[in-house]
C-alpha cells in the first residue's frame, strides 16, 4: 500500500466556521524508514512547510491591512482607488517570503497606502530574526554568525550576510543604550543592604589610526550572597548580577550604565557598597560616582590585581623571598611598611631593570595607599576583598568576543553596541526583558 500525507491550511470565519480559503502546502508520500536519515520529514521539508504555512497566514494578515482602510483615504476621507498588488520581501528567522500588498491611492490628495512590508513596518525583517542576529553577533564574529544562521536555515540567505548581522547588532546595541538613558528615572527596587561593585578595564586592538589599542570599561554589581560556589578548581558563579560595559571614551557612559545596574540591584541611601578596583584612576572614578547615591562605600584595591602585579614582577631567585615579605605586609594592610620594604629592596640591588620594576610597583602601591586594607582580616571575617571569586567581567564581556581571533580590530563605535548586548545578556533577566523594546526602537 502506498500512502501520502498532506498539510492543508484553512482560513475560516471565526464564529460560523465557514472556510474562506484553503491551500495545500505540502503533499508527501509516506515511506518505510530505513535509518536515522529518513525517519523525519527532513529539514528542507520542515522549513518548506513552515514557509508555506506562513505565506498563507501573512497573506491573510495583508488582507486585514487592506480592509482596515475601509476604502477611505485616512488623510481626506475621499474614496481610495485600488492600484494593483505589490510584492515585497519579508525575512523571518528561518525563511524568506515575498508578501503581496494591495496598493491603494487617493485621487484627491494623492495619498498612497504603504504597499511594502518595509513601508508598512519600517523594516522588512521580523523582530525575532533581528534579535537572533544581534544575539549571535554579540557572541560570535559577524562572519561566524553568518555561517551559523545559514546552517540552521539550511541555505545561504542574503539577509544573514555578515554585514546584515553587523547592522542588526549595532542597531539593537545602540537601542539598548538609548533605553538605558531613560531607564534611570523609572526604576523602583527593594533597597539592598549591601552589594559588591567591581570595575575593571580591558584593552582592545584598534583599527583607529595612530593607536594600537583603546580601553573599554566593565562593571559588575552583585549581592555577596548570590555567589554560588562551583566545583573546586573552577571559579564561582554569581547567580544574580547586573553588568555594564562601555567602549566610549571618558567615563560618562560607563558611569550611567553602572548606576542603572546598581539601582537594579537595589542601591539606596542605606546600602553599603564594597568597591573593588584594579587601581586605575578611571575605574575608581566610576566607583566614586556611586558614593553620593548609596549609604556608605568601602573602596578596596583588588587583592587579585595586587597578586597579579606581584607575579608579573619577575626577579632573580635571591630577591624573590624579600619581595614576598612585601606581600606579607600588604596582606595585613600595612602599606607604609610595604613601601619601606620596597625601598630597602631597591637599595640592595644594582640592576637598573630590576630597580625599575620595583619602582613601578612602589608607585602603584603609593597611588592606591588609601585603598589597601587588612585583607587578612577581611578574609577571616568572610568579607569580600578580591575579584577572582567569580569569573572576570572583562574576560566574559570583552575578551571572549574580542580576543578570539587574531588580527581582530575594533573601533570604539563598532564595539560599543556589541558590549551593550553582551552586558545585557550577562545581567540577570535583562536581555529577555529588553530585546523587544530594543527591536522596536532600533533604527
Ligand atoms: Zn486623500
Amino acid at each position: 500500500m502506498s500512502i501520502h500525507c498532506k498539510v492543508i491550511v484553512q482560513t475560516y470565519e471565526s464564529t460560523s466556521k465557514e472556510i474562506l480559503r484553503e491551500s495545500t502546502v505540502f503533499d508527501l508520500e509516506v515511506i518505510n524508514p530505513t535509518s536515522s536519515l529518513d525517519i523525519s520529514l527532513g529539514i528542507s521539508n520542515q522549513l518548506e512547510i513552515m514557509k508555506r504555512v506562513q505565506d498563507h497566514v501573512v497573506e491573510d494578515k495583508m488582507t486585514l491591512v487592506t480592509d482596515s482602510y475601509q476604502g477611505k483615504c485616512p488623510e481626506c476621507q475621499h474614496k481610495l482607488i485600488k492600484a494593483g498588488m505589490q510584492g515585497s520581501p519579508l525575512h523571518d528567522v528561518f525563511t524568506d517570503h515575498t508578501v503581496y500588498l494591495q496598493r491603494q491611492r487617493c485621487p484627491k490628495c494623492k495619498y498612497k497606502t504603504p504597499s511594502t512590508i518595509n513601508t508598512l513596518l519600517g523594516t522588512p525583517i521580523t523582530g525575532e530574526l533581528v534579535k537572533i542576529q544581534a544575539e549571535l553577533g554579540a557572541k560570535h564574529s559577524y562572519r561566524e554568525s553568518e555561517i551559523l544562521l545559514d546552517l540552521f536555515s539550511n541555505t545561504e540567505r542574503k539577509i544573514n550576510n555578515h554585514d546584515r548581522v553587523k547592522n542588526s547588532t549595532e542597531s539593537i546595541g545602540t537601542a539598548i543604550s538609548g533605553i538605558k538613558k531613560l531607564e534611570t528615572e523609572v526604576l523602583e527596587m527593594k533597597e539592598a543592604d549591601e552589594f559588591v561593585l567591581n570595575v575593571d578595564g580591558g584593552h582592545i586592538n584598534t583599527k583607529e589610526t595612530g593607536k594600537r589599542s583603546f580601553e573599554a570599561l566593565t562593571s559588575v554589581i552583585y549581592n555577596p550572597e548570590s555567589i554560588e560556589s562551583n566545583s573546586t578548581g573552577t571559579r564561582n558563579k554569581i547567580t544574580s548580577k547586573s553588568c555594564a560595559a562601555s567602549a566610549q571614551e571618558g567615563s560618562n557612559d560607563i558611569i550611567n550604565y553602572t548606576i542603572i545596574g546598581a539601582l537594579k540591584q537595589g542601591m539606596g541611601p542605606k546600602t553599603s557598597v564594597t568597591a573593588l578596583c584594579d587601581g586605575a584612576s578611571n575605574c575608581w572614578k566610576v566607583a566614586e560616582a556611586l558614593k553620593p547615591l548609596c549609604g556608605s562605600m568601602v573602596c578596596i584595591l583588588d587583592w587579585f590585581h595586587i597578586s597579579m602585579k606581584m607575579q608579573n614582577v619577575s626577579l632573580p631567585e635571591k630577591l624573590k623571598s624579600k619581595f614576598l615579605r612585601v606581600k606579607w605586609h600588604l596582606w595585613r594592610g600595612n602599606s607604609d611598611t610595604a613601601v619601606i620594604r620596597l625601598d630597602q629592596l631597591q637599595d640592595s640591588i644594582t640592576s637598573i631593570k630590576e630597580i625599575n620594576k620595583i619602582k613601578k610597583f612602589k608607585v602603584y602601591i603609593e597611588n592606591n595607599k588609601d585603598k589597601i586594607v587588612d585583607y587578612r582580616r577581611r578574609h577571616k571575617n568572610n568579607q569580600i576583598f578580591t575579584s577572582n571569586l567569580a569569573e572576570s567581567t572583562v574576560e566574559s564581556l570583552i575578551n571572549q568576543r574580542c580576543k578570539g581571533q587574531q588580527h581582530m580590530r575594533w573601533s570604539r563605535d563598532g564595539l560599543e553596541p556589541v558590549l551593550q548586548i553582551r552586558a545585557s545578556m550577562a545581567s540577570k533577566g535583562e536581555w529577555e526583558s529588553i530585546w523587544r523594546t530594543a527591536v522596536l526602537n532600533a533604527s
